[in-house]
């Protein structure tokens, strides 16, 4: 495995029209995945996360986090179990206990209703999940330390192995906890029957967004936080805080994945990079979340095609591109199959007093002075991700 940058923070957004995950590298060399997909849950082949972590020797991931559980969410996430030992295994704070089981009760109720063979894997993934957990809990002697994670809450303090890294819960809020939680409960009648599944939308209501802390960089992993859940983050952080160079735009570019002012505080002292996974299946992004988005910041996907695919206007799609080959261009990326299969971006942090102009300065300079580490290490992962 190659020596870890101490000074670098390095960030791979992976999504190729359907589901999501995100690998963070700290710069203790300590490895992070938030969200999973696998377009088959018997070939982790086709799980980018694993493949990843494979070809750069990994043995142990520091923390695994489910934002929510939506399938293009976690699925494949039991092969990352499977293989590797997980440290922390993070979750919204709802799901545990009671909560949990009324959960995975209510998604294999209603896939076995739906009768759809896709839908019942699915529900036997998620349930694998939470067992695995568990299971390494009981068997590895060490065990994975659970975190629920809740609006505030520090998941990754500083000074640990991470180096300077820090990593807050931005959502979900005790106020988005509760809705899910009124809507798990109507699943359910008095005596525990089952009554209803809930409406598969709703999951999204416990999202996590995660804001990660390093230096001056600060990123955004906004999961599938949807209007009133950023409403609610609006409402706890203030501007500053909530200012970044990176954000994983959430809800795949939905027109419900930001709310009024969002933006503005994102992109409050310099305009930041937005990644955005296309959902191909349901037409997402959206040309009017695109268009909104594209205002305050530079449009990164890791997959152009399914975005071309996606309901853009040819001006907006054309601004993607462009941002697409502006960075590939001062990158100096050579490989053409980057572009559509994932984004990977690295960041030399800046240490030194806050000094929000010159943290401005220093990040993009920094992918300057950085260059040629970030050429090789994009080419050395792009290894047939094609087919992902
Ligand atoms: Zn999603």
């Amino acid at each position: 495995m190659a020596t870890p940058d101490t000074q670098r923070l390095e960030v791979h957004v992976f999504g190729a029209g359907e589901g999501e995950s995100i690998i963070v590298q700290t710069p203790g060399g300590e490895w992070g995945v938030v969200d999973c997909f696998a377009s088959s849950l018997t070939d982790p082949t086709t799980n980018a996360a694993y493949q990843f972590l494979e070809r750069q020797g990994v043995e142990e991931i520091q923390f695994l986090c489910m934002t929510h559980p939506h399938r293009d969410h976690f699925r494949g996430m039991s092969q990352l179990l499977d293989r590797f030992k997980i440290r922390s295994f993070w979750r919204p704070a709802v799901l545990s206990g009671k909560r949990l089981e009324w959960l995975l009760e209510s998604v294999r109720r209603d896939a076995t209703k739906s009768g759809a063979d896709k839908f019942l894997k699915d529900s036997e993934e998620l349930f694998r999940i939470f067992s695995l957990v568990k299971e390494k809990k009981q068997t590895t002697g060490k065990p994975a330390i659970p975190r629920h994670a809740a609006t505030g809450m520090q998941l990754l303090p500083s000074g640990s192995g991470a180096g300077n890294v820090e990593i807050w819960a931005l959502a979900p809020s005790g106020r988005q906890i509760e809705r899910y939680e009124d809507e798990l409960s109507a699943c359910f009648d008095a005596d525990n029957r089952f009554v209803r599944a809930a409406a598969n939308s709703s999951h999204n209501i416990a999202s996590m967004a995660l804001l990660i802390v390093f230096g001056e960089t600060r990123i955004v992993l906004g999961g599938d936080v949807e209007r009133s859940g950023w409403q609610d983050v609006l409402s706890e952080f203030d501007a500053n805080q909530l200012s970044c160079h990176l954000v994983k735009v959430s809800h795949h570019g939905s027109t419900n994945g930001y709310s009024e002012g969002l933006w503005d505080c994102f992109s409050r002292e310099r305009t930041p990079i937005a990644v955005i996974t296309p959902y191909h299946r349901h037409r997402l992004p959206r040309k009017d979340a695109l268009e909104h988005i594209s205002q305050f910041s530079r449009v990164f996907t890791p997959c152009v095609d399914a975005l071309r695919a996606s309901e853009i206007p040819h001006e907006v799609s054309d601004v993607s591109l462009k941002s697409w080959l502006a960075l590939r261009h001062r990158l100096k990326i050579r490989s053409h199959y980057i572009v559509p299969t994932f984004a990977t971006i690295g960041f030399r942090s800046h240490l030194a007093p806050r000094t929000p102009r010159s943290t401005l300065k220093a990040v993009s300079m920094a992918i300057q002075r950085d260059r040629k580490r970030v050429i090789r290490r994009s080419a050395a992962i792009a290894f047939g991700q094609r087919d992902v």
